[in-house]
């Protein structure tokens, strides 16, 4: 039985068996794979790392988005960027008041090969008229817009090939650029437990570009090592630390439905362990 083999770290690694292998190539970009798993579903990897699975996607898919768009509470122009999988602009959509979405992605071939493979991750989200799908580069798009948001989204892949450019702080400062006075910035920014410089480097990138700074976590089983964090920038504190009454009445007005996202694993998200704490001061 063939096995994938993940190759994102070198002294530790998972690997899944591969019941199905649906589609496999080199785009300009990355080596796109798609295969089906019995446990997980079908399961996408770009470069060797595992980038999404029909099981477990839609912890990662909610938390990333819900979290920013239940604190802001009045986004109506929402930018993602990178998002291939069509997982994190499906969950946008759901919000009602949002006017534009905007998602910013490297690679054409990811979205095309999603549609096809992994239908239940967009659900029709890339034919919804307020999404606009922009191919390209996305510190490029960042850089040259005119256009602002109220909530940014980076769901990149890893800081390795093209997803490097996501972590630098011309990205993080372009984005401060493009974002509403109130907006607030997320992204994607790995498994502290193996890749703990990844987050204190985002610390020190966006750190002093953002009023308020940190990081909250969700465990996303198949990036494997526990807790994975998001990254969070805003210039208004009170957008964090809005209270539970406030983020239940606007999940339940919301009427949307979700398997992970709660408001008060939304707080509690936000609470970090001794170990990251203290590697960030
Ligand atoms: N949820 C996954 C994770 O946490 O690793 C990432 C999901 S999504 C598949 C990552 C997307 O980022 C890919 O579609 C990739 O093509 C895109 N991407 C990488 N670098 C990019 C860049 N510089 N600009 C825009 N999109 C980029």
């Amino acid at each position: 039985m063939k096995k994938f083999q993940e190759t994102l770290y070198d002294a530790v690694s998972q690997t899944l068996r591969i019941d199905e292998m649906l589609f496999e190539q080199k785009t300009e970009f990355q080596h796109l794979m798609i295969f089906r798993n019995e446990f997980l579903g079908r399961v996408m990897t770009l470069d060797g790392v595992i980038q999404t699975t029909e099981k477990d996607e839609f912890i990662y898919h909610e938390m990333m988005v819900h979290v920013p768009l239940f604190a802001h509470g009045n986004a109506r122009k929402v930018l993602i960027i990178g998002g291939g999988d069509g997982g994190i602009l499906r969950e946008v959509l759901k919000h009602s008041a949002l006017q534009q979405v905007t998602m910013v992605e490297i690679d054409g071939e990811v979205i095309e090969m999603a549609k096809q493979y992994l239908p239940g991750h967009s659900a029709g989200a890339f034919e919804d008229p307020r999404a606009s799908i922009v191919i390209a580069d996305g510190i490029e798009f960042v850089r040259d817009t005119d256009l602002r948001f109220d909530v940014i989204i980076s769901d990149s892949t890893d800081p390795i090939g093209p997803g490097e450019v996501l972590f630098t702080e011309q990205f993080y400062a372009q984005c401060k650029q493009i974002l509403t006075a109130d907006g607030i910035i997320v992204t994607q920014n790995g498994v502290p437990f193996f890749q703990l410089d990844e987050l204190i480097t985002t610390r020190q990138r966006m750190g002093g570009l953002f009023t308020d700074q940190t990081f909250y976590s969700a465990a996303v089983p198949t990036y494997y090592g526990g807790i994975m964090t998001f990254a969070w920038g805003c210039d208004d504190p009170g957008k964090r630390l809005i209270d539970l009454a406030t983020l239940q009445s606007r999940f339940a007005e919301s009427r949307i439905q979700t398997r992970y996202y709660t408001p008060q694993l939304h707080q509690a998200s936000f609470a970090l362990p001794q170990y990251i704490q203290h590697a960030l001061r």
